[in-house]
């Protein structure tokens, strides 16, 4: 079984690290106050099982009729891994699109449930037949905004794909509050439609560990039997309710690393990438030297981590994390340096 290997985490220092999509702005001062005010409290006792609180100000900031809708974890890779554990049984398979989010694949391996790949086509658009499933697809996921790409199916394309479906289409949400739509209205509509988003990258909480799903009750309630039965801790939970409810400085960072994403394609295409346009926290370019593994150790060595990626029967390319602009500015200078002598 390959093992999903995650992005290289060096120790704070000089390094300036955009390889696995984090804000490079810290959590709001209200997020900060929740958790002291939480350690202060009751850390003696066990946290709410079903993180109540957290569902209750999730379902309020995205417009759902009630807490029943929200299932919270450890990360939405621990919710994947109860989706995958919920849906999918040894000899049954798992459909994903290709590239995308490797770990999907893992959590297939791991349960020893097969899986099946389905490439986008040149425009990262999804043919039809992904939509068609056969009776052994017992899951579908569907990162979107989609990694490495960035780039979107409209809300109206994931519901016409999950329309000819026979089992749950999961929207993998990681980077939506980047592009500007997403499919939690779709949710409320199609019982097949399932929502899991994180705090990791738009609210600045990748070191807390919080993530959720988004569907309908029954679904639920369902998947809430399979989950480890304290799987949010009580520091989290307070830190989680605290950053949903902020809608305003999401909005506000959102707004500021978008910026930033955007002179970041500029930037790069002016030095003969291929940026694909991005609508998440991060950009997938090319450059016609090909020279992308090279690259990537050039910065490593001069203390600059982006993410170099290889897919089999596909291609390689690096994915850049958006950082602060003075950030980008310091690889701009670098990749210059480098481009001189290609
Ligand atoms: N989905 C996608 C598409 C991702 O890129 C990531 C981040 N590696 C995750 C889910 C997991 O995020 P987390 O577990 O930090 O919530």
């Amino acid at each position: 079984m390959q093992p999903y290997t995650p992005g290289e985490q060096l120790a704070p220092g000089k390094t300036i690290k955009l390889n696995t999509n984090e804000n490079p702005y810290p959590p709001s001062e209200a997020v900060v106050a929740a958790i002291q005010h939480a350690a202060a409290g009751a850390l003696n006792r066990y946290p709410d099982p079903v993180a109540t609180v957290f569902r209750r100000a999730a379902a309020e900031s995205l417009g759902l009729p009630g807490p029943e809708w929200v299932l919270a974890g450890n990360g939405s890779d621990e919710i994947l891994t109860i989706l995958v554990r919920g849906f999918v049984g040894e000899n049954q398979k798992l459909r994903l699109p290709y590239p995308s989010y490797i770990l999907y694949r893992t959590l297939a391996d791991i349960q020893g449930a097969a899986w099946e790949q389905i490439s986008f086509d040149d425009d990262w658009q999804l043919p039809a037949a992904f939509g068609v499933t056969p009776d052994d697809v017992r899951l579908v996921f569907l990162p979107n905004p989609n990694s490495p790409s960035g780039t979107v199916l409209l809300p109206e394309q994931v519901e016409s794909l999950a329309s000819t479906m026979t089992c749950p289409l999961v929207v993998d949400e990681a980077y939506a509050d980047f592009a500007g739509a997403n499919c939690i209205d779709l949710v409320k509509k199609h019982e097949n439609i399932l929502v899991t988003r994180t705090l990791s990258k738009s609210y600045g909480l990748a070191g807390l560990r919080f993530g959720f799903l988004v569907a309908q009750p029954h679904v639920v309630k369902e998947l809430a039997k399979i989950k480890d039965s304290y799987n949010c801790d009580m520091l989290s939970i307070a830190a989680a309710t605290a950053a949903i409810s902020g809608q305003q400085w999401l909005a506000d960072v959102v707004q500021k690393m978008n910026a930033t994403r955007d002179q970041m394609t500029i930037g790069l295409s002016k030095m003969g990438f291929d940026v694909t346009p991005s609508k998440a926290n991060f950009v997938w370019c090319t450059h016609p030297s090909g020279q992308h593994q090279a690259i990537y150790e050039f910065l490593k060595k001069n203390q600059i981590l982006v993410r170099y990626m290889q897919f089999p029967d596909w291609g390689d390319g690096l994915r850049i994390s958006v950082g602060t602009d003075d950030q980008i500015d310091a690889l701009f200078i670098m990749l210059e340096s480098y481009l001189r002598n290609v």
